[in-house]
């Protein structure tokens, strides 16, 4: 801990060099952003410009310092600029950033990842979770030669057309249902369920009966917030797609290597047919991948007839940035020490709310976790969207003012990572009290 955070929890931050940026910004980027949930506009005030990382801080382009509990919303479980990923990269920099050729880490980290996900037999690399989910999509509709798929309200799956309907993230937090652009067959072919509730999906699938390519899940949604599956019901899916001949596809952008090593199928023990991976597998870089069985694998060109390619797929900065997080977080006591961080940072948030007598519902999965604000229990999208927003815009601008940066939607997850510790949650929860007692 460095006496960074230790600077004055109540004095407002000034941030006049992330405000000229921002205007800058909005000339020539739409929303001034890359990303819309980054711009703030469900939270209030103006995006704040991040110049350098370290461990469990962030600073601001005007050297203000924050605790990051978004971490670039879940690649870095190890914290910012840890020492390992950003020596293997630069090792694998310095010997060229793209070969669009094989190389030999694309192999090891692909290892790396079947050793904790057996059911993910063989894989294909891409370069971000929406490029993975897509191309997974098309596996599965060539595998069943069917054309509807089945997601579930407030899960997110990148953008890719079919899957953004009724979509979490950003386009929850925006209140945007449905976007412009996707096409009406897109839709059509896109059936939403209730998450956490088995008969929604039976219902569909019955109503759909041979149509139905895929059900996409977020084993743990982490798009509306964190909500976990509630007992038996993966364990459901999995029959009831059996049942279907309908594929039973994990989204585990968010979870994989974060709920535990082998990710949520391991976790819940459920098996799916197809997995969807991102964010931790490429360590901070720009990463996807797609995987499962190897009878649907090998249908993807060149051995098989469904097309996917990619310039900068499996490039070995990527590739390395993803071997040295998965082998760092194989070092034995990892994930308990996750679970133990998230787990105090759950109950002090808990202790503050109810000290100032908030209402305040913490949903946690390992270490990912949500604070809605809302008395509770949060189990499904319903239960998400009675969440207080605008208290919650209060509290993620008390908190920023605070030191404390929090992601900006009342629907995201909190990430934990390896380098947060005591000091953070201690920060945290005293930020939050006195945020609290301000009416925030
Ligand atoms: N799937 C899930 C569960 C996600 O959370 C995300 C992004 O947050 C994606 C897919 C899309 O990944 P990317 O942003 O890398 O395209």
């Amino acid at each position: 801990m460095t006496a960074d955070t230790t600077r004055p929890l109540s004095a407002p931050a000034a941030r006049p060099e992330s405000a000229r940026l921002f205007a800058r910004a909005t000339d020539l980027l739409p929303g001034g952003v890359d990303s819309p949930v980054r711009a703030f506009g469900a939270v209030g005030g103006q995006p704040v410009f991040f110049e350098r990382g370290d461990g469990p801080r962030v600073w601001d382009a005007d050297g203000n310092a924050y605790i990051d509990w978004m971490c670039s919303w879940g690649p870095l479980i190890l914290g910012h600029a840890d020492a390992r990923v950003v020596a293997a990269v630069t090792e694998a920099v310095a010997r060229g950033t793209s070969f669009g050729a094989p190389n030999r880490r694309e192999v090891e980290l692909a290892a790396l990842v079947r050793d904790a996900m057996p059911a993910v037999e063989m894989m294909r690399f891409v370069s971000s979770g929406t490029e993975a989910a897509m191309s997974a999509l098309r596996v599965a509709r060539a595998a069943t030669d069917r054309d509807k798929i089945v997601k579930f309200r407030g899960c997110y799956h990148g953008h890719t057309d079919s899957l953004l309907v009724d979509a979490g993230s950003g386009a929850l937090t925006l209140g945007i249902p449905g976007t412009p652009g996707v096409t009406r067959g897109a839709a059509a072919d896109t059936l939403v369920a209730e998450y956490n509730d088995l008969a929604s999906v039976e219902k569909l699938l019955d109503a759909n009966r041979g149509a139905v390519a895929a059900v996409v899940i977020e084993p743990v949604a982490g798009n509306m917030g964190v909500i976990a599956p509630a007992a038996g019901f993966l364990e459901g899916l999995r029959t009831l797609t059996t049942a279907h001949g309908t594929l039973l596809m994990f989204d585990e952008v968010i979870t994989g290597f974060r709920v535990g090593p082998g990710g949520a199928q391991e976790r819940y023990g459920v098996t799916p047919d197809l997995t969807v991976l991102g964010k931790i597998i490429g360590g901070g870089m720009p990463v996807g991948a797609y995987g499962g069985r190897r009878d649907l694998m090998a249908m993807v060109a060149p051995s098989g007839p469904v097309y996917q390619a990619g310039t900068l797929s499996g490039n070995p900065a990527a590739m390395a940035a993803g071997i040295a997080t998965l082998r760092a977080l194989a070092e034995p006591g990892v994930y308990e020490q996750l679970e133990t961080t998230a787990a105090a940072l759950e109950i002090g948030l808990l202790d503050a709310a109810r000290a100032a007598g908030v209402p305040l519902a913490v949903n946690r999965a390992g270490s990912l976790l949500t604070p809605f604000f809302t008395a509770g229990p949060v189990t499904g999208y319903a239960g998400a969207m009675a969440a207080d927003t605008e208290r919650f815009g209060a509290f993620f601008r008390a908190m920023l003012d605070a030191g404390v940066y929090l992601p900006p939607s009342q629907f995201e997850a909190w990430f934990v990572s390896t380098a947060h510790g005591d000091a953070e949650i201690e920060a945290t929860v005293t930020a939050a009290r006195r945020a609290f007692a301000t009416g925030a």
